[in-house]
């Protein structure tokens, strides 16, 4: 038997703004930026504001029509990644098998940590009872004997709510809900169903399957299963890369200090900006090289710290050479790869309580990153502001600036 969790956090980043600022408590707060915004639209609305039909995706100038007492506040996605990590690590206390659906939602599979919907309904009380207490903020949970139905429970009783769906109560659920709680249903489709009477899902039980597929395409087909409680989608957690690397083999052998130096820190660059991506640091780097008679070397070391800017990896990768049998080569493949992989999370900038007198190699890295973070923020600023060039680099400002 499977039983699957739905956790959905409620009102995310609202809750997060009231949470660290509690005289905002009970009032119309919205996220996304300022009203005169051009193209600002609302991100997350408190229940509060949307008692005034605030919704997410609505233009923030309409948001301001609905209510202009409103307090409108602007995305601060880095603090929402930092809180949403400690969500999941939470969540991974409770069981491994965690699919991550959005910045605030997730899939668990408690199939193997509790033995029937009695267990699983505590299991999903103790959940929603760490979220409350560890991070200050409210979860609404459905439990079902599949994603499908879980996705649905977990919003029949928002915010704060847990729902569990029974399979002996999947039928009595499923024929009481109107189409607007069919999950994956899009607004265009939905009118399209209403304009041929079809106002609920046990309006959608009555058509076949072919009939679905006519009118919702081939997502019809599953449709019809789904409607019916059948859904054997597995919770898939994706599972952390075990490292992150590019490899290069080469048309000509490669030789030359120069040639060989270039590759390298091409190499850097590339893995670097995958981590950057997939917002990943990691602590052991490793080079990989194959010379011409197919004889292949791995040198690797391990950091007391996690790095992932290229100009670092280019570094380390210049020191593994050295070690290789023969640095100069020729080579016919170079490879570089990092393991020992962790989230990054990207650092406030201007953050005043950053420890400057600490010189450990951590506070090093971090305040290495900060400073590229920096800089190309105000690059940014620069641009926008129509300056041409030059932009700053990192050797701006010069040091006797600091002093006066
Ligand atoms: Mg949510």
């Amino acid at each position: 038997m499977r039983i699957i969790g739905h956790v959905d956090m409620d009102a995310f980043f609202a809750a997060i703004e009231v949470r660290d600022h509690p005289e905002l408590r009970g009032k119309p707060i919205i996220v996304g930026g300022r009203p005169g915004e051009p193209r600002g639209v609302v991100s997350t609305a408190s229940y509060e504001a949307r008692r005034y039909g605030i919704r997410s995706a609505m233009p923030l100038a309409t948001a301001f029509r609905l209510c202009p007492r409103g307090i409108f506040l602007p995305v601060d996605m880095p603090r929402y990644v930092a809180v949403s990590q400690q969500l999941f690590h939470l969540l991974s206390e409770f069981t491994p098998l965690i699919e991550p659906v959005s910045i605030d939602e997730a899939f668990l599979d408690l199939s193997d940590v509790a033995a029937d919907f009695g267990e699983a309904e505590r299991l999903a009380h103790a959940i929603k009872e760490a979220i409350k207490t560890r991070l200050q903020l409210t979860a609404s949970m459905g439990v079902a004997p599949n994603k499908f139905l879980a996705k649905i429970a977990s919003d029949l009783q928002k915010p704060d709510g847990l729902t569990v769906v029974r399979p002996q109560d999947v039928d009595n659920l499923l024929l009481q809900l109107p189409l607007e709680r069919l999950w994956g249903l899009g607004v265009k489709s939905r009118e399209r169903l209403q304009r041929a009477g079809i106002h609920s899902i046990a309006d959608l039980r009555l058509l076949s399957r072919a009939q679905l597929r006519a009118l919702l395409g081939s997502w019809g087909e599953e449709v019809y299963d789904l409607i019916r409680g059948i859904d054997e989608r597995p919770v898939t957690s994706p599972g952390p890369a075990k490292s992150v690397g590019r490899e290069f083999t080469f048309p000509e052998d490669l030789a030359g200090s120069d040639r060989i130096h270039q590759e390298l820190a091409r190499l850097a660059r590339l893995v670097s900006s995958r981590l950057a991506e997939t917002c990943q640091a990691g602590r052991t780097v490793i080079l990989k090289a194959r010379y011409t008679d197919f004889s292949t070397h791995t040198r690797s070391r391990t950091l007391p710290y996690s790095l992932w800017q290229a100009h670092e990896l280019y570094r380390l990768a210049c020191d593994l050479l050295q070690q290789l049998p023969q640095p100069t080569g020729p080579f016919r493949l170079l490879g570089l790869s990092l393991a020992g992989l962790v989230p990054y999370r990207q650092l406030p900038l201007l953050d005043e309580e950053l420890p400057v007198t600490r010189t450990d190699q951590p506070q090093v890295a971090h305040r290495s990153d900060r400073l590229d973070d920096l800089v190309a923020r105000i690059n940014r600023q620069l641009k926008g502001a129509g300056e041409e060039t030059p932009l700053i680099s990192r050797g701006w400002p010069p040091r006797s600036y600091h002093r006066y």
